[in-house]
């Protein structure tokens, strides 16, 4: 690991710190990230300067949480950094938030409050790591394990519980037994975290490989003290836990090829499958967990649809379901359903693919009539939304074939 690999304007600060007598250092999920090798997208130093102290020191800086000792520095608009000073902390009387912070406090106590021992580690501009909870080790084992007392940990603050599955998921490591344990223990305490802030880790969950922690939230029964609506989601991994392995290893190759945003679709959509989950209710569950809704009506759809036996389908249910959920949609419902059946005579995707190759419109723009030849054939206002609608209707179900003098023929007969 080398400090050269850091952006300029993370090694300037830490510069800058250190030239004026103070103690800077990276830490936290950076470190763990440079150690792993794997991208790191935010930079934070830790510093023994008190938060005025890091204010004068710099031209531009944010306050983004003084609080709790944090300070930004943007002299490199593109590249904020954040300053947090060295802190400990005391109390948690709401489960969540420590009712008193200190400054003035050392880098190893800076590092004790820290949630996992992966997480807990610092490095120094001299190119040295501090490590003394074993995060390195831990990183070697690829195991989440709590600094100190796991129990204590928890209870704490709950929305450690979901972070320790969030960085399994990521990570692809495995929540050590007493960590494990301890997060069981103190479920309960989830009902204290704002939606918001579980929204947050379920859709880093979601983004992440999640089917590792499928028998992780089957097992320790979080979820069911999630506040309500989202209780509902432990059933669905128990639901999922389920599945036969062999079923769920075929997940690995049908989403981590996908794109980010099917992934995330494909995620939910399989979540919420096992919920007897209607569009209204997946929108009322994004509401409460603040995730764009933008999301919900694909996600409902594909919930829904995963679940109906496709073969069945007639074909005009095919193309009906394609001209108005798109092509992603359909094709991530087809899928989920390769992927959580087993033994399966059918394939899902490629009977999707078929009827994609034969798909007659996707909008009707790709009508043989215009709404010029609509006003020519006497329809004004409104009508003429009635009659592409209609025509539509009529192409997808098969019922008249996309050619101008078939359609007008159409519109004449009805
Ligand atoms: P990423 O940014 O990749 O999501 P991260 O480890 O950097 O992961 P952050 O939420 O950015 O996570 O937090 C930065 C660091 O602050 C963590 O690595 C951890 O040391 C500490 N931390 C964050 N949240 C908590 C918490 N709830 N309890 C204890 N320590 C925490
Ligand atoms: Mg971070």
């Amino acid at each position: 690991m080398a400090l050269e690999k850091v952006p300029a304007a993370v090694q300037g600060v830490l510069q800058t710190l250190q030239t004026h007598g103070f103690e800077a250092v990276l830490v936290g999920g950076c470190v763990r990230d440079m150690l792993l090798s794997r991208p790191v997208h935010d930079y934070d130093i830790a510093t023994n300067a008190l938060p005025d102290e890091v204010v004068r020191l710099f031209d531009h800086t944010r306050d983004t949480g003084i609080k709790h000792g944090t300070v930004t520095i943007l002299s490199d608009p593109i590249c904020p950094v954040e300053v947090t000073t060295y802190r400990s902390e005391a109390g948690y009387s709401d489960k969540r938030h420590p009712d008193t912070v200190r400054f003035g406090a050392t880098l190893f106590e800076d590092l004790s409050r820290r949630d996992f021992t992966v997480n807990a580690m610092a490095f120094t501009p001299s190119g040295r790591i501090v490590d003394p909870f074993g995060g390195q080790n831990d990183l070697l084992l690829k195991c989440i394990r709590a600094v100190g007392d796991s129990r204590e940990r928890f209870r704490e603050d709950s929305l450690r519980i979901l972070r320790a599955v969030r960085f399994a998921a990521q990570l692809s490591f495995e929540v050590e037994s007493t960590t494990r344990l301890a997060m069981t223990e103190a479920s309960p305490g989830l009902s204290c975290v704002s939606k918001e802030r579980i929204g947050q880790e379920l859709t880093k969950i979601a983004k992440a490989n999640w089917w590792q922690v499928i028998p992780l939230l089957a097992d320790c029964k979080l979820l069911a003290s999630l506040p309500d609506p989202l209780s509902g989601l432990q059933s669905d991994f128990d639901s999922l836990a389920l599945v036969p392995d062999k079923s769920r290893e075929n997940w690995r190759t049908l989403f981590s090829n996908a794109d980010t945003q099917t992934f995330w679709l494909a995620t939910w959509g399989t979540w919420l499958l096992f919920d007897n989950a209607p569009v209204h209710t997946v929108k009322k569950l994004f509401q409460e967990l603040a995730i764009e809704s933008r999301h919900a009506k694909p996600i409902g759809y594909i919930a829904c649809a995963a679940k109906e036996e496709l073969f069945n389908w007639p074909k005009s249910r095919w193309q009906e379901s394609l001209f108005s959920n798109g092509q992603a949609s359909v094709q991530i419902a087809a899928r989920i359903r390769d992927g959580l059946i087993l033994n399966q005579l059918v394939n899902y995707e490629a009977l999707c693919t078929r009827y994609i190759s034969e798909q007659p419109i996707w909008s009707r723009k790709d009508l043989a009539v215009t709404a010029d030849d609509l006003i020519a054939y006497g329809l004004h206002g409104q009508k003429i939304g009635q009659a592409f609608k209609l025509l539509c209707q009529a192409v997808l179900s098969n019922k008249c074939k996309n050619t101008k003098t078939d359609l007008v023929d159409y519109l004449k007969k009805v």
